[in-house]
């Protein structure tokens, strides 16, 4: 691909990542390799130095894994990205690298379950603490939780199981007037309906074993840097970046990479010491996952905006929230910031007893009860059952779920088809 050039997120998807030199194979290889070979010992010592940048050893990078972290980089509008075995390393990773034990963040409540409890548990015991806020609070009241210690603002685009679309603007304005940077889990709409970096956030992430795997194949992540937040404006903030780094013979990665300094500290140090790496083999499947990206979310969102109309209009069903939907209360939100659609997830609740919830779900006949979302099959969940069930009813309405919200995930088979599954167990 022509590197001056900018390519529509279509072309991206297809082409980003991987551009094969003479002779060499067309499709993305996979580097089954967990070392890399260099003729004198002079040469393999820069590489652990950061002089030069190359491959050494399959924990810290390797070349399948970094061509799909460059294609999820270019298709976000980034400078730099990295993949990670999970969703969940992804967004530990993106905290833990400007935040350590003493410092503190602030997070919408409205997250996903595995994010609210890494950030309220496990992070708390690491010495990490956070502030969950309403992310529907005026700007005031969402300041009011910084701290001098804060580090990061977090919130998601659509949130997972709410469906709550972020006031990416908003928190971008806040998280900037206070000198942190913006982290978004994109993992909902995909850069293809949104790409956080055009509204002000500074780190985006994923949790790539949603949408863009799409064929619920493989678990992995991504962490993706604007490249724009001025680390060195706020250089007390964020020693980790503006100081030198003592393992690194005393690199300053802000002075020795400008702005792939995120990324490159997140490698250097994140992936050295905890190694949470994506399976090169993992990667090349993602990277078959992103090459049809653009045809499936459309289709998507097409179908879930069709069930979620259906839903909507029967009477055994109480409340839809689907942000495609005139009648939501995201509908603007989503105008604005999803103007091509949101995404293939609706929530929402039954007339009658949480019981009747699980009735309806166990006579499904395709449309499959499944731990997952966003994959090309039509799948169901019942958080307060599944997935949050750790969660007390209080932390299940600050994170956005109801006790009888049913997370439905609408894949890209015939609309007719998913809609009278839904029709005959309803009956
Ligand atoms: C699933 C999910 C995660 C966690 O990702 P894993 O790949 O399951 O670790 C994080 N954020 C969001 C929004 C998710 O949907």
């Amino acid at each position: 691909m022509d590197k001056n050039k900018k390519y529509s997120p279509s072309t991206l998807c297809v082409q980003a990542g991987w551009t094969p030199k003479k002779g060499e194979p067309r499709v993305l290889p996979i580097y089954q390799s967990t070392t890399f070979k260099y003729d004198t010992s002079e040469q393999m010592a820069r590489l652990f130095d950061l002089e030069d940048s190359g491959y050494f050893y399959t924990r810290l990078q390797n070349p399948t894994n970094d061509a799909v972290a460059a294609k999820i980089a270019a298709l976000e509008g980034g400078v730099a990205a990295m993949l990670t075995s999970s969703g969940q390393a992804a967004n530990f990773y993106a905290i833990f690298n400007i935040c350590q034990a003493g410092d503190h963040f602030v997070t919408s409540s409205n997250i996903y379950g595995g994010t609210y409890n890494l950030f309220g548990v496990t992070l708390k015991k690491l010495g990490v603490e956070c502030t969950f806020v309403d992310p529907n609070a005026p700007e005031e009241e969402i300041a009011k939780a910084f701290r001098p210690n804060t580090k990061a603002l977090f919130g998601e685009t659509i949130s997972n199981p709410g469906c709550e679309v972020l006031d990416i603007e908003k928190f971008a304005r806040i998280a900037h007037s206070h000198g942190v940077p913006l982290i978004v889990d994109n993992t909902f709409p995909t850069p293809i309906n949104c790409r956080p970096f055009e509204w002000g956030a500074d780190i985006v992430t994923h949790s790539t074993t949603k949408y863009m795997d799409g064929h619920a194949v493989s678990v992995g992540g991504a962490v993706v840097d604007s490249g724009n937040f001025p680390w060195d404006e706020y250089a007390e903030k964020f020693p980790g970046l503006t100081t030198p780094d003592e393992s690194y013979h005393g690199l300053t990665y802000t002075k020795a990479f400008g702005r792939n300094a995120f990324i490159t500290k997140a490698t250097a140090q994140l992936m050295r010491d905890l190694g949470s790496i994506q399976s090169p083999q993992n990667a090349f499947l993602l990277n078959l996952g992103l090459e049809t990206l653009h045809l499936r979310v459309p289709r998507h969102c097409e179908n879930a905006l069709a069930v979620a109309k259906w839903l909507e209009a029967n009477p055994k069903v109480k409340w839809v929230n689907y942000s495609g939907l005139p009648s939501n209360k995201y509908y603007e939100l989503s105008k604005k910031y999803l103007p091509n659609g949101s995404c293939g997830v609706i929530a929402f609740g039954l007339e009658g007893t949480r019981e009747d919830a699980i009735k309806f779900m166990d006579r499904l006949k395709f449309i499959a009860i499944v731990t997952h979302v966003a994959d090309a099959r039509t799948c169901v969940l019942h958080p307060a059952s599944h997935t949050h069930r750790q969660l007390t009813d209080e932390q299940l309405r600050e994170a956005g779920v109801a006790p009888d919200l049913i997370r439905l995930s609408v894949g890209i088979e015939d609309v007719a088809d998913i809609i009278a599954d839904i029709e005959q167990a309803l009956a």
